[in-house]
């Protein structure tokens, strides 16, 4: 595990549209941080560049006390949520889980360990020998949730992952992650829209408008100083 810090970060599309502007933010180990705010206010360009999938124009992103700039994603020890799951059809649930790190030369009895404990933790036990098209959405979710615990990365970075779920599944999803987050203790950034997933997700929640910094505190002070 370990700290997320932005410094003076900034960036500033090739059409010249400036999406981040001066962030600063600290993101403490252990935290679960929410990203939150109307759409276009830069917060998937500010996760993206957290993760690595995009350049920063200016300003530094550290992970724990290394700054990354010039790390290739693969190299920053993070995984990744997405609103879809990019889950492998022909491989069952069980297979997906153990794909990344079959690849990356893990012994074969840790790998079933912590699929077993990912499993476990998910409610995914009963769908180890499903492929994807037989899961359903909320199903899916957690594969591809799972597929990030395995790893046992240093951070979590989620992109609107419950925005594909319907209102139900949405919010039994929030108490699953509120779960998840309790047990691992993992760093994570959540970016969302909707103000009542970072209220109820976060430890502190940072409003972002037009690319800059608002207000970034404990979702009670925010509600109550709004
Ligand atoms: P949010 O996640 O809050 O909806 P984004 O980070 O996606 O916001 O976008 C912030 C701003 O950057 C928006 O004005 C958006 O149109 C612009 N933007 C996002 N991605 C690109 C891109 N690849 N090229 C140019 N502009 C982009
Ligand atoms: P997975 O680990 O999802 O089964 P791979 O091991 O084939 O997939 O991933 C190839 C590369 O893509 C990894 O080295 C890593 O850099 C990146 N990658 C894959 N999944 C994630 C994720 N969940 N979060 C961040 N990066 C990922």
């Amino acid at each position: 595990m370990a700290q997320i810090t932005l410094q003076g970060v900034d960036k500033v599309y090739s059409g010249g549209v400036k999406a981040v502007d001066g962030l600063d933010l600290e993101i403490r180990d252990g935290e679960f941080m929410v990203l939150v705010g109307p759409s276009g206010c830069g917060k998937s360009t500010a996760l993206r560049m957290i993760a690595g999938l995009e350049d920063i124009s200016d300003g530094t992103v550290s992970i724990g006390d290394r700054v990354v700039n010039d790390l290739a994603p693969k190299d920053r020890d993070i995984a990744m949520v997405f609103q879809n799951y990019a889950l492998y059809p022909h491989m069952t649930v069980e297979q997906n889980l153990a794909f990344g790190l079959k690849l990356r030369g893990t012994p074969k009895s840790e790998i079933k360990e912590r699929v077993a404990n990912a499993a476990a933790m998910l409610g995914l036990e009963p769908f180890l020998q499903r492929r994807p098209a037989h899961l359903s959405g909320g199903q899916r979710q957690r594969v591809a949730m799972g597929r990030a615990i395995v790893r046992e990365p240093q951070a979590f970075l989620m992109d609107e992952p419950l925005s594909n779920l319907d209102a139900k599944l949405r919010v039994s999803m929030r108490a699953s992650l509120n779960q998840l987050h309790e047990r691992l203790g993992i760093t994570t950034v959540y970016v969302t829209h909707d103000q009542i997933e970072a209220m109820t997700l976060g430890d502190r929640v940072c409003v972002l408008r037009e690319g800059r910094l608002q207000q970034v505190d404990t979702p009670q002070r925010l509600f109550d100083h709004p």
